[in-house]
């Protein structure tokens, strides 16, 4: 039998941005939360926070106002998960989202009413809301386009100086770039190593050494996203005092940095904070109990352990984080077997063009909820009073080509809080 003491207020089922939002927001509210997850999207994720970027995504329409960008969509698609939402809840959410990242030491700019352009890996430029501090003055060289040096590394795969300046040439004339020899290591080089080199003062050194000759006439210096894991800025700062040149970083390939260096503050962050953890694991069942509540089975074989919580919030993603799962026929929620929002047919999934302008319908597959977040079931109603969904798992939204992932997910798990606790 259950002790009280071994009861949980909230389970959060997720640890992509959408459940650690929520164990964040509903530690802060003083209850006793329980998290399970693994990897998901955040681990691959670029680090910027899109709050949303295009839309109509046929049209490929970017806006510089995501606030602007928020309320057409909501008038013309008004099943969008932002509808459920005001603009200062959405503003909110974000606000102490990033407050708290910056209290962990991982800092976020942008500005409160447009988005921030800023270099992709590629060369190409994307406008998003909130970016690692790391990579502001990335953002301030391109709008200025002042005299840039891009550092690439013999080595290392996914990110070229020489691709970003082909692409931006025209636009800025005076961007230009080295490839130099990583001072710590040879052969192929991986960023995840190159950060925990770069840790060292004494390789940020020689690494200014190197690059010196080639900047003399630059005001900005880009690198790519490797300057450290735990305190990155730290790395920028020193850097920047050794070169007399303002630093930045531009993000790599997934994976890249920026998904271990938050999933570090979050691993250590919320168990500050009072949240219970199981990482690397999943929920493999549930049932409810007479009380209402439910009891989840968590993990497999000898290492599964049960949770017991009052309530629940579902921010399991979709496809690449294991919310949804495509059957042979059908998409189907695995965890409570709730009715997932789907084109009739598998035909009917993806467009004949695999590049079509508006995406694919299977995209905007998801669950659907009322208007305080609890799934609907089979029977047109709440499946559950006591269960909220959050984050890519809602249905009737393209993330991807709407460039809202972590903005929705952040800002769906704040209301899903305020919900609950209701
Ligand atoms: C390569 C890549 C780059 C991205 N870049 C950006 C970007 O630049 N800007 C941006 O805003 N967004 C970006 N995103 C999107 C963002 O990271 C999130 O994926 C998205 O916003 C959805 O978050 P989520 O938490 O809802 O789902 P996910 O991130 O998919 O997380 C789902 C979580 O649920 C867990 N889970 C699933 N099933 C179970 C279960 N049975 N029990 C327990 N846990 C379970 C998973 O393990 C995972 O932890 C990127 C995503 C990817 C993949």
């Amino acid at each position: 039998m259950t002790k009280n003491d071994d009861i949980y207020d909230v389970m959060v089922i997720g640890a992509g941005f959408a459940g650690m939002a929520a164990a964040l927001f509903a530690s802060a509210q003083g209850l006793k939360v329980v998290q399970t997850g693994a990897t998901g999207g955040i681990d691959f994720s670029t680090g910027f926070i899109d709050l949303m970027g295009v839309h109509p995504i046929a049209e490929g329409k970017r806006w510089k106002n995501p606030w602007s960008a928020i309320e057409a969509v909501v008038q013309d698609c008004p099943n969008h998960p932002y509808g459920l939402l005001s603009c200062d809840e959405i503003f909110e959410s974000v606000a102490l989202f990033t407050r708290f990242l910056a209290e962990q030491g991982l800092e976020y700019i942008g500005h409160t009413d447009r988005n921030t352009c800023s270099l992709t890996p590629a060369g190409t430029i994307k406008r998003t809301y909130r970016v690692p501090k790391t990579a502001w003055n990335g953002s301030v060289a391109l709008g200025k386009k002042a005299p840039t040096l891009i550092v690439d590394f013999y080595g290392l795969k996914g990110f070229s100086g020489v691709q970003l300046v082909e692409t931006q040439k025209h636009h800025w004339p005076e961007l230009k770039t080295v490839r130099i020899q990583f001072p710590s290591g040879r052969g192929e080089l991986y960023p995840e190593h190159m950060a925990w080199a770069l840790a060292d003062p004494a390789v940020q050194e020689k690494m200014i050494a190197a690059i010196m000759p080639h900047a003399v006439d630059v005001e900005y210096i880009g690198f790519p996203a490797v300057l450290g894991l735990n305190d990155p800025q730290k790395v920028v700062d020193h850097l920047a005092a050794l070169s007399g040149k303002k630093i930045f970083e531009i993000p790599t390939m997934p994976p890249s940095i920026a998904g271990p260096r938050l999933r570090a503050v979050f691993d250590r962050g919320l168990p500050a904070q009072g949240v219970r953890t199981h990482s690397q694991k999943l929920v493999t069942s549930v049932k409810e109990l007479d009380s209402g509540m439910f009891e989840f089975s968590v993990g497999t074989g000898a290492a599964m352990l049960p949770v017991v919580a009052k309530k629940a919030i579902l921010a399991t993603g979709r496809f690449f984080g294991k919310g949804l799962r495509a059957e042979r026929k059908k998409l189907v929620e695995p965890v409570f077997d709730l009715p997932v929002v789907q084109p009739e047919t598998r035909e009917q999934w993806h467009e004949q063009d695999f590049f079509a302008p508006q995406g694919h319908p299977v995209n905007s597959a998801g669950i659907e909820v009322d208007e305080r977040l609890r799934p609907i079931g089979q029977s047109g109603r709440p499946a559950y009073d006591n269960l909220y969904a959050a984050g890519a798992i809602l249905a009737h939204h393209d993330w991807m080509r709407m460039k809202c992932g972590a903005g929705l997910a952040i800002a769906t798990a704040y209301k899903a809080v305020k919900e609950l606790t209701r």
